[in-house]
C-alpha cells in the first residue's frame, strides 16, 4: 500500500519507518507534484500545526488535501495533525483542514506537563498501547459520528470518524506498531 506522508515539517521520518516496518510503501509529500501520485492513505505528522498550516496554504495544498479527505481518503493525524484535522480549536477561530467533528485544546496540559509517557487501552486493539505525548493537545469534545478510541486522565486522546483517525500522542515514537497497523487496515478496507 502506498501511503503519502506529509513531510513539510515535524516527525514525518518516524512515520515512514513505522510504515516500512509494516510492509507499506510510504512516500513524502513536499510539493503539489508529490501529492498527485496515487495513494491509499495519508499521514499528517506531529510538529507545529501553525507552521504546517502556513506551508500547506503557501503550497496551495490545503484545498486538494481537504477535498481528498472529504472524498474518503483514509487519513491519520498525530498531534499537530490532529489539530489540523479538527473542526474546532479552542480559542482560535480560523480554518485549517477542519474535516473532523472534534474540538481540541492546543498545548492543553501546559508547556511542561504536555510531554509525558503512559500506556492506556485503545478501542479495537488488545492490551495497553504505549503513548508518548509532546506538548500535546487533547480532544475536549467529539460530535456527530466521531467515536472515542482512547482516553488518558479523563481526556480523549484518540478518535475516529469514518476514514479519519487522530491521536494526541505519537505512536511513531514507540516500538509498538499496532496503531499504524490499525490505520493500514482502514486503508486496506477502502481499496
Ligand atoms: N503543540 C503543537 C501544535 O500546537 C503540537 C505538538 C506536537 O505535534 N507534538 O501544533
Amino acid at each position: 500500500m502506498r501511503i503519502a506522508v506529509l513531510a513539510l515539517q515535524g516527525a514525518f521520518a518516524e512515520h515512514e519507518r513505522m510504515l516500512s516496518r509494516l510492509g507499506a510503501d510510504p512516500f513524502e509529500v513536499r510539493q503539489p507534484a508529490d501529492w498527485d501520485q496515487p495513494k491509499d492513505g495519508l499521514i499528517i505528522p506531529g510538529g507545529e500545526s501553525t507552521t504546517q498550516l502556513k506551508l500547506l496554504t503557501d503550497l496551495q495544498l490545503l484545498e486538494p488535501v481537504r477535498r481528498a479527505i472529504e472524498a474518503g481518503l483514509p487519513v491519520f493525524g498525530t498531534c499537530a495533525g490532529l489539530i489540523l484535522l479538527s473542526k474546532h480549536v479552542e480559542g482560535e477561530d480560523f480554518d485549517r483542514l477542519s474535516t473532523m467533528d472534534t474540538t481540541v485544546c492546543r498545548n492543553a496540559y501546559g508547556r511542561q506537563l504536555g510531554s509525558f509517557h503512559t500506556e492506556a487501552p485503545f478501542k479495537g486493539l488488545s492490551g495497553k498501547i504505549p503513548m508518548t505525548f509532546i506538548r500535546a493537545p487533547y480532544i475536549k469534545r467529539v460530535e456527530g459520528k466521531t467515536e472515542v478510541l482512547a482516553e488518558v486522565g479523563g481526556h480523549i486522546v484518540a478518535a475516529r470518524e469514518g476514514n479519519q483517525l487522530v491521536t494526541a500522542f505519537h505512536p511513531e515514537l514507540n516500538a509498538d506498531t499496532s496503531v499504524h497497523n490499525y490505520f493500514l487496515q482502514m486503508c486496506q478496507a477502502r481499496k
